[in-house]
């Protein structure tokens, strides 16, 4: 097998790691992104080059194409959902680090790929495969000269001094909880521990961002730290993930939480378990969005009795419905707390009205339109100069 067929072999399960997707949920709503177009020249075919190369948009909103790969897809663990657990028949492979550090060079210099997010399956333990992945960034960064994005994963485990040399090298680092609790994550992982093994790395890079000046670190700032969630997988409810995520955004400054519509794999001891809505996903992103952006509490949340999100409403939609529908705020003296909390108003469209709002009253839907609002969507909820305001969307 030569090198690239061995990429093609180790990035062939990558869908299953959503961090970095580019299609970002529609949640991160009323903000809009734009897709990335098209991709760079390729000496190679496109059905492999589709197994690596992913579209992604990194944290300050620029697209690149991304190399997603493991560094080697033999594991010591059986997690029950993975189709990397130990023993499941499947073809192995593995890259030493500068194997792929050579590889992810010529492939960089032919425009292929303009980053990469990298994790491994477990192989003598969590700190020496830490270990594998930390010599591969090294050699990426200090003998390449690589300057692009890098992702790291994490491993379970993984020490305190790994983390801050992980962090002299990546621009994101991620460890994937898979569960929201101890009890939960037993249901999927029986041989990973909730605290010592995954929060307390995640936990490492806040106590280390905590400790040292933001110069130590790759590009002179403190990477991003993220984590990934297999929603559906361990019965647990909605509630329970976002309550672990919220105490991550307020604890450990976690910049993201992925959501992975839990799947079945043929050959594991979940291939039984029925697939979960990937609704479901979307309304998780949702109300994550809420919890780190719009000044939401897990109170404000319209949980149903089973403690999960409705599938069918847009969860700032339902909470605007029981709280604004009569009692509607004025966006002439809104303050920007009050605004974010309107259907149809992100980030960006608050502080274009406030903006506006030192010069001009907004008096109309028409001019509220031309401010990167969804205006209809906020019409119901709303007064404009102290007047409700006609809107052609249905409520319902
Ligand atoms: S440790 Fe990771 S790669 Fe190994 S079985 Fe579990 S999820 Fe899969």
């Amino acid at each position: 097998m030569d090198a690239l067929d061995t990429l093609v072999e180790l990035s062939s399960q990558m869908e299953l790691e959503h961090a970095e997707e580019t299609r970002r949920p529609s949640s991160q709503v009323e903000a809009s992104s734009s897709e990335p177009t098209g991709h760079p020249s390729c000496f190679t075919p496109k059905e492999q080059r589709a197994a690596f190369a992913h579209p992604a948009q990194l944290p300050n909103g620029k697209n690149i194409i991304l190399l997603k790969t493991l560094l080697s897809s033999a594991c010591e663990r059986d997690c029950y959902y993975c189709p990397f657990r130990a023993g499941r028949d499947f073809r192995r492979a593995t890259f030493k680090p500068d194997e792929f550090a050579t590889l992810f060079g010529k492939m960089h210099q032919h425009g292929m790929v303009q980053g990469v997010f990298l994790s491994s399956g477990i192989a003598g333990g969590g700190v020496r495969t830490q270990d594998k992945l930390l010599d591969t960034a090294e050699i990426l960064r200090k003998k390449q000269g690589f300057r692009g994005y890098i992702h790291l994963k994490l491993m379970p485990g993984s020490e305190k001094d790994q983390v801050f040399r992980a962090m002299q090298l990546a621009d994101r680092l991620s460890v994937n909880l898979e569960a929201p609790n101890t009890e939960r994550l037993a249901k999927l992982a029986p041989h990973k521990i909730f605290i010592e093994e995954l929060l307390r790395p995640l936990r490492f890079i806040e106590e280390i961002r905590r400790r040292e000046p933001a110069y130590k670190f790759w590009n002179g700032r403190y990477p991003s730290a993220v984590t990934q969630f297999v929603a559906g997988g361990a019965d647990e409810s909605d509630l329970e993930l976002l309550t672990t995520t919220q105490w991550l955004i307020k604890n450990i400054r976690l910049q993201r939480a992925y959501y992975s519509a839990f799947h079945p794999v043929r050959d594991t001891p979940l291939e039984n378990k029925a697939a979960v809505n990937p609704m479901r996903e979307h309304r998780l992103y949702q109300a994550s969005f809420l919890l780190r952006d719009y000044d939401f509490e897990l109170e404000d949340l319209p949980f149903t009795p089973d403690e999960n999100l409705p599938l069918h409403s847009d969860p700032k939609l339902a909470w605007a419905k029981v709280n604004l529908l009569h009692s509607p705020i004025e966006i002439n003296t809104a303050d920007k707390h009050q605004l974010i909390k309107i259907p149809g108003i992100g980030l960006k469209g608050a502080e274009i009205i406030l903006n506006v709002r030192r010069t001009n009253k907004i008096n109309s839907l028409a001019a509220l339109r031309k401010l990167h609002v969804l205006a209809d969507k906020a019409a119901p909820f709303i007064l404009l100069n102290g007047k409700r305001v006609e809107s052609q969307m249905s409520l319902f």
